[in-house]
């Protein structure tokens, strides 16, 4: 097994580093938070006091840190990770972070002859916590398979989607047509209901025709329908909005960047954008419901 630096402790990072003690790595870990620290400590871990004292020896380093200005000021300039790692480390950062500085990090780190991968995660907490998180990759193709070994201590599907920010592309296109299904789900949930439609029935009539999608397989975001979606829960996230926001703004940077007339996701990013300052921002991002009906 392989000696592994993690950087970042919140929510994801946090379980995912346990996944990888449990996978038999060999764990170093920093957060500034300490309180952080101390539980991965309980948990088998090594603990640093800084990011340079966290990466001495390890031949993975992993991040999972909030935005892209947090990434950046972990591995660039000259006080940056990139200007002391080793270049037989392999770089992998889980962070969901602007493509721009996913690639500008990327080429920091060829320069240096460092294997870097931006590799955002699908699924939540909870997935993180069971070790079946989706990662898609953007680097080159060796760095891709030396990564393997460490993704798969915390993950179930692992793609290579294209060269550096190409992980980081295929998250913004991804969480963008989930915000849309789910607000297209909605809409015709409601659009039913208030004809008289029961929501649990047309559920099952759009399941079986061109309608179904993943927010009607297993995220009915109507109260009722389905027992496990954050819907039945009183929209406990799940996945909260503040965090649809945050991707869907990465989103249109992706599309401004190359120059695409996504109108679809603006309309999609207003929407849930007026949700969340209405005080919506830690519910469940299907309580978007709730603003149509209002
Ligand atoms: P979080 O805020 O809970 O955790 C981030 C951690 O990074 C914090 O513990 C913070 O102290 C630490 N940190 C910040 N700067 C640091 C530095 N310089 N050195 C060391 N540690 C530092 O966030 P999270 O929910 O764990 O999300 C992490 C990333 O994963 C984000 O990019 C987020 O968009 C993405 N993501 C989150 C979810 C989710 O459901 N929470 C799902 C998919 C992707």
């Amino acid at each position: 097994m392989a000696t592994v630096a993690f950087i970042g402790l919140g929510n994801m990072g946090g379980p995912m580093a346990k996944n990888l003690i449990a996978a038999n790595h060999q764990v170093t870990v920093f957060d500034l938070v300490p309180q952080a620290c101390a539980e991965l400590e309980s948990a088998g871990a090594a603990v640093a006091s800084s990011t340079k004292e966290a990466v001495a020896g390890a031949q993975y380093v992993v991040s999972m840190l909030p935005a892209g200005k947090h990434v950046a000021g972990v591995y660039l300039g000259e006080d940056g990770l990139l200007a002391h790692l080793n270049s037989s480390v392999t770089v992998l950062d889980c962070s969901t972070i602007d493509a721009a500085t996913s690639r500008e990090v990327g080429q920091a780190a060829a320069a240096a002859g460092i294997g870097f991968m931006d590799a955002p995660v699908s699924g939540g907490v909870a997935a993180a916590a069971a070790g079946t998180l989706a990662f898609m990759c953007g680097g080159d193709a060796d760095t891709f398979e030396k990564a393997k070994l460490v993704l798969t201590g915390m993950g179930k599907n692992i793609f290579h989607a294209g060269p550096h920010g190409a992980g980081q592309v295929a998250k913004g296109c991804n969480n963008m047509l989930l915000a849309i299904h789910m607000l297209g789900t909605c809409e015709a949930l409601e659009m039913g209901a208030r004809n008289g439609l029961d929501p649990a029935v047309l559920s099952e009539i759009m399941l079986a025709s061109s309608g179904r999608n993943w927010s009607l397989e297993v995220y009915n975001p109507y109260p009722g329908v389905m027992e496990t979606a954050p819907a039945s829960n009183d929209y406990k996230p799940g996945f909260m909005v503040d965090l649809m926001v945050k991707d869907l703004g990465l989103a249109m940077a992706i599309a401004d960047d190359s120059d695409v007339d996504n109108a679809m996701g603006k309309l999609a990013q207003a929407i849930y954008e007026k949700h969340q300052s209405q005080g919506n921002g830690q519910r469940d991002f299907s309580s978007v419901l709730e603003h149509l009906k209002n």
